[in-house]
């Protein structure tokens, strides 16, 4: 399975900045040799002119959210049909950002990767624990506890979603879980997986939380992760073409 490396811009970039972000991808991309799926996952506003950058680049841009609804009075969200008309291939749900700020739910994640596999989307639903829920051991029930509650609304469909586990206390902090670490979650989010889904392997399972140039390689070796979910580093060239390298390397 190829890996995919997504980068998750935040609120992050301008019209000028998303171009010379784009070409340096665009054109590093280019050496690479049968590389990766690579995305990126924009702030809506600049879906319009990444879909133009980004035409026939092989690189997949999303979105960093969708609303749970088709259309209506839901004031400052986006639908899943909007998102299609540019093109939009991804979309991050349950980012714990969103967890967090936004009060969202086990169920209201659920429901926006139902809706976003309606309109042809695929959610990359994150899963995650703080730290205070690993130090008391709780890791396992959380992450099984989220993806479970995506399982339930998607059924079979899971095989078409991407799971991204980024523990809560690696995100932004610089702070990565060791290889080690983050495969343990992911054999367990790999066996919830297989068992809920119709294809062998199930869905991928990227790594995200301080993911960068240096400690890629390590953590795209483990068996079962198979792509990252990239923030801070997917702002830099040379940092978002570094571990797109090493995930082209890794099969
Ligand atoms: C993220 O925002 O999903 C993320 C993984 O961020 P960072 O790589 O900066 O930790």
């Amino acid at each position: 399975m190829k890996k995919l490396i997504a980068g998750n811009w935040k609120m992050n970039g301008s019209l000028a900045a998303n171009e010379v972000l784009l070409a340096g991808i665009k054109a590093g991309l280019a050496t690479v040799e049968s590389p990766c799926d690579v995305a990126v996952c924009i702030p809506g506003i600049y879906m319009p002119q990444v879909q133009t950058l980004l035409a026939n680049s092989g690189v997949a841009w999303g979105a960093q959210d969708v609303s749970a609804h088709e259309s209506g009075a839901y004031t400052g969200e986006t639908s899943g049909a909007m998102l299609r008309e540019f093109a939009c291939r991804y979309a991050l749900v349950g980012h714990s950002e969103r967890r967090q700020y936004h009060g969202e739910s086990d169920a209201a994640v659920a429901a926006k990767a139902q809706r976003a596999l309606a309109f042809g989307i695929t959610p990359i639903v994150c899963v995650g624990e703080s730290l205070a829920e690993r130090e008391s051991g709780e890791t396992m029930t959380v992450v099984k506890r989220q993806l479970a509650a995506v399982i339930h609304a998607v059924g079979h469909c899971v095989s078409e979603v991407v799971v991204a586990y980024e523990p809560v206390w690696a995100i932004g902090t610089g702070r990565t879980a060791s290889p080690e670490q983050a495969q343990e979650v992911h054999a367990v989010l790999r066996a919830q997986l297989v068992a809920a889904s119709t294809r062998g392997q199930g869905p991928r399972i990227l790594y995200g939380g301080s993911m960068n140039a240096a400690n890629a390689a390590d953590l795209l070796g483990q068996p079962d992760i198979d792509g990252g979910l990239i923030g801070g580093a997917s702002l830099k060239v040379p940092d978002f073409l570094s571990i797109i390298a090493a995930a082209s390397l890794i099969r």
